[in-house]
């Protein structure tokens, strides 16, 4: 059983029985509903109703139980996990990446050397290898592979797809459906390297989904890592809490007084392509990034996130005006439709309509090299 819900437990309160007692208001609430609510939630203690029956405390009790436990490794969390879908709420923590460095391998410093080096930065996040498990020896920062094996993990050995991912599941379901604690460790899959590495990637990339805590390989791979982190990182961010990025003014290529400005919202992927352009323009450029909750351009102007009065505010707060001579702003194509709004709110530019893909931004910027009149 997962959470209960409010509703749930309120079947049990004397309100919806119309028990003696109903909405007395003796756990300080105004009426059962709230205490239900609030008990859902765990923001109240269930001791404070008198009137609680036995069965509803059982039943509490057991679903209160955290399915998963979280321990830490190294820094690292692991576990902790309380759903089998993220859209339920979320995953809390990411599935670790760890490798296996054997001190004894005529090529283990090339290999550190080459694990060390590796890190990607995606949507403002560094990424790398969270673990170094090492055999016959140790170096700092990593963990001796005796000592990984007494940690309380399930390990499970992938021998072949179908078992790996079978097992997975059931362990998932039984620690978060019936919080058994038999299943209730974090699950560590160790995978052997393969010549094929397209089916070791995508075998892992299945096991990120469900429900590997910890993804141990036998070798390290930079292609691999590369794809399984970023694949990763979509998975464990939050479905209820849109990637954005700070709102600020962004500078590429060295920008002066005169440089191009556009503007886009703090969606992070609509900041990322229209950034990645702007980087490669063989000019220089700002991009002014206003606040809108993560929001991309049409959602956040149809939420009336995206306004000429939050542009005029983002604006004014950086003093943007007596930071350039340049007096043209390049908003996104979709927004077409506010360029006199904008005008009208924003006294110290021109608005000017550019593109509506973030690709053709480099064709737009020729053409105003080519006119100089945009
Ligand atoms: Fe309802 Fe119990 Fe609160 Fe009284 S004390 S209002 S019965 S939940």
């Amino acid at each position: 059983m997962t959470e209960l819900s409010g509703l749930q437990i309120f079947k049990y309160l004397p309100a919806a029985k119309k028990a003696e007692h109903t909405n007395c208001k003796g756990c300080g609430c105004p009426t059962c509903m709230a205490f239900a609510l609030k008990l859902a939630k765990h923001q109240i203690d269930i001791n404070k109703c008198n009137y609680v029956s036995k069965e509803l405390r059982e039943i509490y009790e057991r679903n209160s139980k955290q399915p998963q436990k979280t321990i830490e490794i190294n820094g690292i969390k692991i576990g902790g996990e309380n759903v089998l879908y993220r859209h339920e709420k979320t995953f809390v923590n990411k599935t670790a990446i760890a490798v296996i460095l054997d001190l004894e391998k005529s090529d283990w410093k090339e290999k550190l050397d080459r694990i060390k080096k590796f890190e990607i930065t995606r949507v403002n996040e560094k990424l790398k290898v969270d673990l170094i498990i090492t055999k016959n020896g140790q170096l700092p920062d990593s963990i001796k592979f005796e000592d990984f094996n007494k940690l309380p993990l399930i390990k499970i050995e992938d021998s072949n797809f179908s078992d790996t991912s079978t097992k997975l599941v059931e362990i998932r379901e039984k620690a978060v459906l019936e919080k058994d604690e038999k299943f209730s460790d974090p699950v560590c899959v160790y995978l052997k390297h393969t010549d094929n590495l397209n089916v070791l990637c995508a075998k892992a990339s299945y096991y990120i989904c469900k429900y590997a805590n910890i993804l141990l390989f036998e070798d390290f791979d930079e292609k691999l890592f590369t794809s399984l982190m970023m694949l990763r990182q979509n998975i464990f961010t939050d479905p209820q809490k849109p990637l954005q990025v700070e709102s600020k003014i962004y500078e590429f290529n060295n920008p002066d007084e005169n440089s191009l400005i556009f503007m886009t919202t703090n969606f992070a992927l609509t900041f990322f392509a229209v950034a990645n352009e702007l980087e490669s323009l063989p000019l220089p450029s700002y991009l002014i990034v206003t606040p809108a909750d993560g929001m991309s351009v049409l959602t956040a102007w149809s939420a009336e996130k995206f306004t000429a009065k939050i542009v005029a505010k983002t604006l004014k707060k950086f003093d943007f005006a007596n930071k350039v001579k340049n007096r043209k702003i390049i908003i996104p194509g979709l927004l077409a439709d506010m360029k006199e709004e904008l005008e009208e709110e924003i006294k110290d530019f021109e608005i000017v309509v550019g593109t509506i893909d973030a690709f053709a931004i480099s064709d737009f910027v020729k053409n105003i090299d080519n006119n100089k009149n945009y």
